[in-house]
């Protein structure tokens, strides 16, 4: 059974009078960092001499150190910089790394496809809110929890994950829920989600029926509308309340058509190819390439992001955002509109 760990499962004890080492201060670590520091845990963030966020961390009121110097005075080191740079940064701070100390993720990438070799005497545990960092934030200042996974690789103190659930409690995620999985399962889950159906099945079902309707001789705006524009309105009912919230709000036509066609469109091909892209992240093909890509400065993924910035949807969208009003509220998170 999944166990679920709340603030009542936390012992603040287990990180209070530690020195937490927040190395990056971007969307992730800009929220535990300040997080961490309101609820009283001695924080210094580590960056780089030259770093762009130096001045935000300065003015949140928050010590700066390189990550060297972080890691060197810390007990706890929160690897926050992108996932790609963390070997390298953390090729730098592995000599500061005392036994007994911790080292913390926020996503499994590195420790499960071996980029990163703790040493058998350091904690390595994981706190990933689910959550972009700037929602980890709001939700601590205005009381409210974020979510998250707690997951242990390595105990070599016997206080791994107390000390994890600690440090999530004091970034407010126990006040929602934390629950608990492995490196491999948190890294695996994570790429198959995000490949096969967040960000790159959602995108291609949407081109292939914006594509479909276009070359059928219907209007790009039309095909905006009914395959671009509608799916926020689709995805909000299912957040909400499920498929079965969806499926009541939508007219018995739709339902009965959705229950109907979607399987012809989603098919077992379509079945086939997610086990494929699932295999390729689990026996760890897809990390080889992106570690391959990076390392040759990402030639491919530069074109990639062209293309996919210059197809005809992209222009569409555009337009139509511009002369409607609902492109206002939905725009920028930080509007006044906000209403919380
Ligand atoms: P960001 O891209 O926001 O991190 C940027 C920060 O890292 C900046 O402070 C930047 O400073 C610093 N940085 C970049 N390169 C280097 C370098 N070479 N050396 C030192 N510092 C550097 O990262 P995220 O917060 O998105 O991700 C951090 C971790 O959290 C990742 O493991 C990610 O998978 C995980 N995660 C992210 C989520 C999200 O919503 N973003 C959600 C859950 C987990 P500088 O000005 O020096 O470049
Ligand atoms: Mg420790
Ligand atoms: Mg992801």
């Amino acid at each position: 059974d999944t166990e679920i760990y709340y603030d009542d499962d936390a012992d603040s004890s287990h990180i209070e009078d530690e020195t937490v080492a927040v190395l990056g201060y971007g969307s992730q670590g800009h929220a535990h960092a300040q997080n961490l520091a309101d609820s009283g845990v001695d924080v210094v963030v580590g960056l780089r001499e030259d770093s762009s966020s130096r001045e935000a961390a300065e003015a949140d009121g928050l010590r700066v150190a390189t990550p060297v110097e972080a890691a060197s005075e810390a007990s706890v080191v929160s690897v926050l910089v992108p996932d790609t740079v963390q070997p390298a940064v953390y090729a730098d701070i592995e000599d500061e790394l005392e036994a007994g100390d911790t080292l913390q993720f926020a996503h499994g990438f590195n420790v499960h496809y071996g980029q990163i070799e703790p040493s058998a005497d350091v904690d390595v545990t994981m706190i990933a809110p689910k959550s972009p960092g700037h929602l980890v934030r709001r939700n601590y200042e205005s009381g409210e929890g974020t979510p998250g996974l707690l997951a242990v690789y390595q105990d070599a103190t016997g206080d791994a994950k107390q000390q994890a659930l600690a440090y999530a409690e004091a970034i407010g995620c126990t006040r929602a829920g934390v629950v608990e999985t492995t490196f491999r399962e948190e890294t695996e889950t994570d790429l198959f989600g995000e490949q096969a159906v967040l960000c790159g099945g959602v995108t291609e079902l949407i081109k292939a029926g914006y594509e479909t309707l276009v070359d059928a001789g219907y209007s790009p705006e039309m095909a905006y509308f009914e395959c671009l524009n509608e799916m926020k309105l689709i995805v909000d009912l299912m957040y909400e309340g499920g498929m079965g919230a969806m499926w009541d709000s939508v007219s018995d036509t739709a339902e009965y058509g959705g229950l109907t066609r979607g399987e012809a469109v989603v098919d077992e091909t379509a079945r086939e190819n997610m086990e494929a892209v699932l295999e390729q992240v689990q026996n760890g093909e897809f990390a080889r390439e992106w570690i391959a890509e990076n390392q040759a400065g990402r030639p491919s993924y530069r074109q990639r992001r062209i293309a996919e910035k210059n197809h005809d949807i992209e222009d569409v969208g555009e337009r139509l955002r511009d002369l409607f009003a609902w492109a206002e509220e939905t725009d920028d998170e930080s509007t006044e509109n906000d209403s919380e």
